[in-house]
């Protein structure tokens, strides 16, 4: 059963791995995969995922990552083209909700750690079909605790369990006040509903069976690899194609944005230093209302595309609002800031300038997403 749907690219890994030790990116890479300590990373073909990944595999070579990914509309292997070939990465097709494959995949590896962003995530999506939210963000996470639980049979040192939230599990703020590690839990989308959802259980997994996590939540993320459902990285494309930008109500609504490497960096540093059953919020100080956020991105794009200033800006166009939605986000980050002295490196203008120009230098990875071609890459790389 496994083997039929463990379907890994390692022989080709292999076999190019071997290009990596010609080009000397492989020094260091001297152990066995046995030898290797192995990570679960899950969601790894995803936005955030595939940044996080990259950075493991890349870091730490003594460490062997495996990318358990369903790959849903979500997942894109063309994320991760330039590590694909590293002989520390495995990818392994499959689903989180799936218990008996959890169960045989942790038997079959022995993982130290996992690192959990595999969810569906989109909040309009969760509108038109909350099941599919409280399958994946709920039942595909305790499938991973039990798994984990039953792995490490109450054998916990040196293991860890990252659960990757969000801070729309904190509800919504007027116009004052930041979320805190404190802040009561008040979901109002059900993508929020099921990300808080999933927390309690990971703590409950912490106070009942002693397994050891740590669990962060984070603000909107951006960067480049983004998928061109949420406001950036469709409004650079809109942009681009020189379509309507679609913003919610009057745009009033206030996001705190960090560039997406930055929370890389920031959950490499909780899954090695952070303390066993803590939380950290993770955020850029960085608010920004959206309708301001618009503006400097069309402001952006006209310098880039050569269009006269304002020119951009004309695409604005005021929707309906969408049900449910929250005023304001804002995260407090001086906890992991004090305790783990993590901060971000780029400012926003720096990361959108980085985002702008790599969406720019890519437009095939956009064409392939618009187009759905990026569905095919599992395939087309010959292992299926
Ligand atoms: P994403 O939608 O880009 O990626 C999710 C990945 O999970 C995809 O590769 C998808 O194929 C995979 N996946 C979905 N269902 C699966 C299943 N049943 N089994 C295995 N894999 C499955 O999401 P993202 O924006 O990269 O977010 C990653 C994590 O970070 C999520 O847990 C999300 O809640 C959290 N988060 C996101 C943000 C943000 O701004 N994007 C902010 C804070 C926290």
């Amino acid at each position: 059963m496994l083997g039929v749907r463990f379907w890994v690219f390692g022989f080709g890994s292999w076999v190019l791995g071997v290009g990596y030790l010609v080009l000397g990116f492989g020094v260091g890479f001297g152990k066995k995969i046995n030898e290797m300590k192995k990570i679960l990373i899950t969601g790894g073909a995803g936005f955030i995922g595939s940044h996080v990944v990259r950075l493991f595999v890349t870091k730490y070579r003594d460490y062997h990552i495996y990318n358990l990914d369903a790959l849903t509309y979500a997942g894109n292997l063309e994320n991760l083209t330039d590590i694909e070939a590293a002989p520390n990465y495995t990818f392994v097709k499959g689903d989180i909700t799936d218990a008996d494959f959890i169960s045989e995949l942790f038997e079959q590896h022995a993982f130290e750690g996992v690192i959990h962003l595999a969810a569906e995530s989109h909040v309009d999506r969760s509108i038109e079909d909350p099941l599919a939210f409280v399958k994946t963000n709920v039942f595909g996470t305790v499938n991973l605790l039990n798994a984990a639980k039953k792995q490490w049979s109450n054998a916990f040192e040196g293991k860890r369990f990252y659960h990757i939230s969000t801070d729309e599990v904190y509800g919504s703020l007027g116009v004052e006040g930041l979320f805190t590690e404190t802040t009561a839990y008040d979901p109002n989308s059900p993508y929020s509903a099921s990300k808080a959802s999933s927390d309690h259980f990971v703590r409950a997994y912490g106070e009942t069976y002693g397994l050891p996590y740590v669990l962060t939540n984070c603000s909107n993320n951006y960067g480049p690899n983004h998928f061109p459902e949420k406001l950036i990285p469709l409004f650079i494309h809109n942009i681009i194609a020189n379509k309507p930008l679609p913003v919610y109500g009057d745009g009033n609504y206030t996001r705190d944005w960090l560039f997406v490497e930055d929370h890389a960096r920031a959950i490499d540093l909780v899954f090695h230093q952070g303390a066993a059953q803590e939380t950290y919020n993770i955020g850029g100080f960085n608010e920004w209302k959206n309708i301001d956020l618009v503006r400097l991105l069309c402001s952006i794009m006209d310098g880039k595309l050569g269009r006269r200033p304002g020119k951009s800006a004309e695409l604005i166009t005021y929707v309906k609002d969408r049900p449910g939605h929250d005023l304001r986000y804002a995260i407090d980050a001086t906890k992991i800031n004090q305790q783990l002295g993590w901060e971000p490196s780029v400012t926003f203008e720096q990361g959108l300038e980085i985002t702008v120009n790599w969406y720019l230098s890519h437009p095939e990875w956009l064409d392939h997403v618009i187009s759905g071609a990026y569905l095919n890459y599992y395939d087309l790389k010959g292992e299926k």
